[in-house]
């Protein structure tokens, strides 16, 4: 290729380049975020349906925080017109309101997943008494199975304290940590390393969690190298980044706690959040939405692995509430494009899907309450 050559292509394509940003500039700031252009779609395998056993020895508990219907429906799209949810044979939907209000926030929903009563709005693991009510978590730890919380929010927040702490109202973050050391829990990894470390009463829970047998670990790729024994990773010191930004990684988080609860010969439970769909939906950006959506879903690519390879775990998906009242209004399965639109920043009242795949998967069909879904695990977990 000659020189003169060469130069009338960069020419050509640093035109093109010019143009697409002029392009990009004539959308507003304010539409560039409720329209997902379309990214790399991913592959979606899929999973045997064939169970060793009827009934269930490990439990997977995945919550979309704020994942309605169509935020799946967006992700869906996005990769092109398959998810890893299409291996979920059994669907079902989940009525959210709390005992206080028709919309309920992620602490009620939180709790009445975890512990199958309905409660107030901010209550985190406690009843309308304040009083505390055990969770599934906590039935399965008493039964000597593994326990294990992942989420890509801080690790106190409310959906993940929901399973491990008791507390009256779900901004006492300081509360809900030191909650964590009241249990055996053996796996955990998600942000709010502050609330371990910097606290009004100057306890360091990392050096008790040390001392009751725990490895703390901040970094992303060390935590993906454990292999056995109790972990906790606080990858961030408040909430992890936003998807793709954020160092800590939800496939992978999820596959090392997997296979180190998997070593417990009674099972175990795990509860492992997508905790952004929800911010995405405050904040009614599209874009954020289906981001955090699709690293939901692959990671519950994760977990369909370990189940169709172990076939004694049931895996269910569902969500605490939908947010933002995200509504379609354009979409491409061929480009992956998605379009939204939002009437309201905050939490809606609409029913929330439920997906179950594996061994008791058919008990998650028709309309449910949301407390229906805790009371059914802890059934077939024989609490
Ligand atoms: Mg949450
Ligand atoms: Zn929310």
């Amino acid at each position: 290729m000659n020189l003169k050559l060469i130069l009338v292509l960069v020419l050509i394509f640093g035109v093109q380049q010019l143009y697409s940003q002029e392009n990009y500039k004539t959308i507003s700031k304010e539409d560039s975020t409720k329209t997902y252009p379309g990214g790399k779609p991913y592959e979606v395998k899929t999973f045997k349906q064939k169970f060793k056993a009827k009934k269930p020895k490990n439990v997977i508990m995945m919550i979309g925080d704020g994942m309605g219907t169509t935020a799946v429906f967006a992700g869906l799209t996005a990769n092109r017109g398959h998810l890893f949810l299409d291996n979920f044979k059994h669907v079902g939907f989940s009525k959210t309101q709390s005992s206080n209000g028709y919309i309920t926030d992620s602490a009620a929903g939180g709790t009445a997943l975890s512990a199958g009563q309905k409660t107030y709005n901010g209550a985190i693991g406690v009843n309308t008494d304040t009083v505390a009510i055990k969770t599934v978590l906590e039935m399965a730890e008493d039964k000597g199975m593994a326990t294990g919380l992942v989420s890509t929010s801080a690790i106190t927040h409310a959906t993940p304290a929901s399973y491990i702490a008791h507390q009256g109202s779900r901004g006492s973050y300081e509360d809900i940590a030191a909650d964590f050391l009241k249990t055996d829990i053996d796996v955990f990894i998600g942000g709010g390393y502050k609330h371990f470390t910097v606290r009004k009463d100057k306890r360091d829970l990392t050096s008790e969690l040390k001392q009751k047998g725990y490895l703390v670990l901040r970094d992303m790729d060390e935590i993906a190298k454990v292999k056995s024994g109790k972990l906790a990773g606080l990858t961030s010191d408040e909430h992890n980044e936003v998807y793709p930004k954020r160092k800590m990684n939800l496939p992978i988080a999820t596959q090392t706690a997997l296979n180190i609860l998997d070593q417990n010969k009674k099972g175990f439970f795990i509860m492992i959040e997508g905790s952004q769909i929800d911010w995405g939906g405050h904040a009614n950006n599209t874009i954020y939405v289906v981001n955090e959506m699709l690293d939901f879903d692959q990671t519950i690519g994760k977990a369909l692995e370990f189940a169709a390879n172990d076939g004694e775990t049931l895996i269910i998906v569902t969500a605490d509430h939908e947010t933002g009242g995200m509504a379609l209004t354009g979409g491409d399965m061929k480009t992956g494009m998605v379009k939204a639109a939002f009437p309201t920043g905050e939490h809606t009242a609409v029913m929330v899907p439920v997906f179950a795949y594996g061994p008791g998967a058919e008990n998650f069909t028709g309309i449910m309450e949301n407390t229906d879904i805790a009371k059914k695990i802890m059934k077939l977990l024989g609490f």
